[in-house]
């Protein structure tokens, strides 16, 4: 007899954006005529720029010739894009990193799913909340996370993130095997600031924590004082992955590639005390269980670093950091109370007193047709608010904010 792992069955049964759909879908069923704007989900909206798209069209044509034909690559990466990332992403930060300890992959969910098989099943973990769903159910499917009991895991550590706080949690005190951070943050769209993260990493290096670091939207970062990556504080090398992905970068949603930055220092005891490596490991687990990111998405993501690649991509972002701050504008004129935005392609915003973030989900898609996220949906915190993305089109976006405008005035 087969025996299933039971871990799955503690999940919530839906996804967070298998439910909005689903009521969505209800809202359409009686209103067909109905013309939806989507706020809701984070996925890009713009084409990809013209140099992606030639390194693609050669990458392709190489294939078809016996001389540039490639099949298997390196499980880790080819180094002509491992190159580029060490030279482009980290030097000119003052970052040093050695390219064995960079692992592209197809993405950062993948990578920030897998990455607790490196740790044994009965570390604690602790999460800012609200948070990306992943981290705690790829930690549930593994059984780490314990049992559910008010939205919230036995086993999980929260940090609340809140208007009250600034949306800067607070370092536990008591010390916490493990610690998820995304900065800039999805959902709520805040940064962190360099002497945070330092508190953080000091933390860290105290308390023999490892830090799972989440720099997806490091590319949205528009202020100068704001890190990039962790590894710009010192001694992050010492307790911190970082992973990184060109889905939000450089809308590589659809063409899939990312990388994780596991250094070389990095250790994790034993139960008898003895300091083991990181870097072999994953290196091991990645060769047996990943067989590397395509060739051709991988020449893409190398032409995002070519000067015109690195010109194009910036524009893109610039469009969808317009929409943000048309967004925080319209919004804020309309007397709500809204955060991110300026660092961050999401604006967290604060429902009217006395609602759930869903009934405004219900009202706000009843009412004006548009479609956010509840973010009680990315944890207990999340109550109260909702997210909005900054990716959509100028022209459905500003559509969105006229209807919004003329609903909640009327
Ligand atoms: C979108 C996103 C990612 C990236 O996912 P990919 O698998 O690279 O597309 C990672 N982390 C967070 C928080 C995200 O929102």
């Amino acid at each position: 007899m087969a025996l299933v792992n039971e871990h799955f069955l503690k999940l919530p049964n839906n996804y967070l954006f298998a439910d909005i759909a689903k009521k969505v879908n209800a809202f359409k069923v009686m209103h067909p005529k109905a013309d939806i704007i989507s706020l809701g989900i984070g996925d890009v909206t713009q084409p990809l720029c013209p140099a992606v798209i030639e390194a693609m069209h050669k990458a392709a044509d190489e294939m078809g010739t016996a001389n540039g034909f490639r099949g298997y690559g390196p499980e880790q990466g080819y180094d002509f894009l491992r190159e580029a990332i060490l030279k482009n992403d980290f030097l000119p930060r003052g970052i040093h990193l050695d390219i064995d300890e960079i692992f592209v992959n197809d993405g950062a969910k993948s990578d920030t799913g897998n990455i607790q098989e490196l740790i044994r099943w009965d570390n604690s973990i602790g999460v800012t909340d609200p948070i990306y769903p992943v981290y705690i159910d790829s930690n549930v499917m593994i059984g780490r996370a314990g049992t559910v009991e008010n939205g919230k895991w036995s086993n999980v550590i929260y940090m609340p993130c809140n208007a009250e706080n600034g949306f800067v949690p607070q370092i536990p005190n008591r010390r916490v095997d493990v610690i998820y951070l995304c900065y800039p943050n999805n959902p709520t769209g805040m940064v962190i600031t360099r002497e945070e993260l330092r508190k953080w990493v000091n933390y860290a290096l105290k308390n023999d924590t490892l830090i799972f670091y989440d720099a997806a939207y490091q590319a949205y970062i528009q202020d100068d004082n704001i890190p990039h990556s962790i590894y710009e504080i010192r001694g992050a090398r010492r307790c911190a992955i970082e992973f990184h992905s060109y889905s939000k970068t450089a809308g590589f949603t659809g063409i899939r590639c990312g990388y994780t930055v596991v250094p070389k220092d990095l250790t994790a005891a034993t139960l008898t005390g003895e300091r083991i490596p990181l870097n072999p490991l994953w290196y091991r687990r990645q060769c047996t269980k990943f067989n590397g990111t395509s060739y051709i998405s991988q020449r893409a993501a190398e032409a995002i670093y070519t000067p015109e690649g690195k010109e194009q991509v910036k524009k893109t972002i610039g469009y969808y950091m317009d929409n943000a701050k048309q967004m925080l504008t319209t919004l804020r004129s309309l007397g709500f109370e809204c955060y991110g935005g300026e660092n961050a392609p999401y604006i967290w915003m604060r429902v009217p007193q006395g609602e759930s973030s869903w009934k405004f989900f219900e009202n706000l898609l009843y009412g004006a047709n548009v479609v956010c996220t509840p973010g009680v949906g990315f944890g207990p915190a999340g109550e109260g608010y909702v997210r909005f993305t900054a990716f959509g089109s100028h022209e459905k976006t500003e559509e969105a904010l006229d209807r919004i405008a003329s609903w909640s005035q009327g």
